[in-house]
């Protein structure tokens, strides 16, 4: 058996460089940014006010209260083509420039406005003094024009997508995201809803990884329900390759008779078989098929889903420029036994994670064999057992967490 990190690190080492993409703001979320960005201008654009209120000369407003005569008035997104005088305050509401002349504003709250005309002029009492800069938000206060803004390597959030649009950003270089198909393969498997013969079951693994493929942040392709014989096989592993930057496949790569990936994958593709000393997931084909990344992944359902967490999802990240591939794993107390036999292999647990009083807690999250996809729904977590017989309630044990 190959041990799992030696498995992982094989993936990792042949999953292609990122390649570089412009993609809309609005289509960048969870996109790794492929360049530096800079500031191309400042933000705040130009002083304004943080609140409504008067901009006045601070310096008027010493020996408060005072009145001032009202000169004009300024809302966000208009500009006062004159200037502030000694004795002189504008109206202004939030957002607004500051107007020359005027270093601070009077928030509206501490000011009572005296016989005001049709036009906003008038006089206004300040009741307070305020010091230089008051309630100004000044130019650059927020990001200095050529600054280094985020980094190569960031992963974006709707904040980033904010700041973005702050510098009046359309358009981000990022890392592409691999376009990943999804194929299953099996005579006993069916499609949809419609009555099942015997000996059929229906396909899960399809769907299921597909999903997985789309909640990872990677665009899912399906390839379809592909019957027990080459031909079809090769065709949609062509279809394929000329389509998607990774191909994810399931059931047909173990030892039994009808293994029909097994046979083409290592017709066609340059494949390593390997029984990774995990399980559930003990077999796994990885190799290219034209330098596209191809992941043989077991049939059982769910083995095909910790066999995606384990490899194909931390390669696919890679791909997309993530440098942190794997999923968070913290150190959890065991509510329940997690029963194990000693076998010479790593086992994943479903598990469910609870985070309370500052500290992890798990327990199974149901039935631990691998068609046992019920628990797979339930679990928040895998918890990885090493080998030995298994975790008894209150001792710690590392779980990576799946959500
Ligand atoms: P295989 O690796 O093809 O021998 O499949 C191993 C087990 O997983 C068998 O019980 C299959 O019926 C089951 N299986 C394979 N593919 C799927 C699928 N797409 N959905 C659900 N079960 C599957
Ligand atoms: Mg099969």
């Amino acid at each position: 058996m190959v041990p799992l990190d030696e498995a992982q690190a094989y993936v990792r080492a042949q999953c292609p460089n990122p390649t570089v993409a412009s993609v809309l703001l609005s289509r960048s979320l969870g996109h790794v940014l492929a360049i530096d960005v800079e500031a191309p201008e400042n933000v705040p654009r130009f002083d304004n006010t943080a609140m409504d209120g008067f901009a006045v000369r601070a310096a008027d407003t010493t020996g408060a209260p005072i009145r001032l005569r009202v000169v004009g008035t300024l809302s966000a997104g208009t500009t006062l083509d004159l200037k502030i005088e000694r004795g002189e305050a504008a109206r202004i509401m939030t957002g607004a420039p500051l107007p020359a002349g005027a270093d601070a504003i009077v928030m509206l709250e501490q000011t009572s406005q005296l016989a005001r005309s049709a036009d906003g002029s008038g006089e206004v009492e300040v009741e307070v003094s305020v010091p230089v800069g008051n309630h100004v938000r000044f130019t650059g206060e927020d990001l200095k024009f050529g600054q280094t803004v985020f980094l190569a390597g960031t992963v974006i959030t709707p904040g980033h997508i904010g700041v973005l649009a702050s510098l009046g950003q359309t358009q981000v270089r990022v890392f592409a995201r691999p376009r990943v198909g999804v194929l299953s393969t099996g005579d006993e498997l069916v499609a949809d809803s419609r009555s099942l013969s015997p000996g059929q079951i229906r396909d899960s693994n399809r769907p299921g990884l597909l999903a997985l493929v789309a909640a990872s942040g990677f665009d899912p392709v399906d390839l379809g329900l592909v019957r027990d014989n080459e031909s079809d096989i090769e065709d949609a592993l062509m279809k394929g390759v000329e389509d998607c930057d990774a191909i994810l496949t399931s059931g047909g790569v173990s030892v039994g008779d009808f293994d029909y990936v097994k046979i083409v994958l290592d017709r066609i593709g340059e494949m390593r078989w390997m029984q990774v000393a995990i399980r559930p997931s003990k077999p796994l084909a990885f190799g290219t098929i034209d330098d596209v990344p191809v992941f043989g992944l077991p049939g059982n359902p769910v083995s095909s889903m910790v066999s995606f967490e384990l490899f194909a999802r931390p390669g696919l990240r890679a791909m997309a420029g993530h440098t942190v591939l794997d999923r968070r794993s913290v150190q959890a107390i065991a509510e329940g036994p997690l029963d194990r036999r000693p076998d010479g292999k790593i086992h994943f647990v479903r598990v469910t994670v609870e985070y309370r009083d500052g500290c992890y807690f798990v327990a199974s999250a149901g039935g631990q064999g691998s068609h046992q996809l019920s628990a797979m729904a339930g679990a928040d977590g895998l918890a990885i057992l090493p080998d030995g017989s298994g975790v008894g309630v209150g001792d710690v044990v590392a779980v990576l967490l799946l959500d």
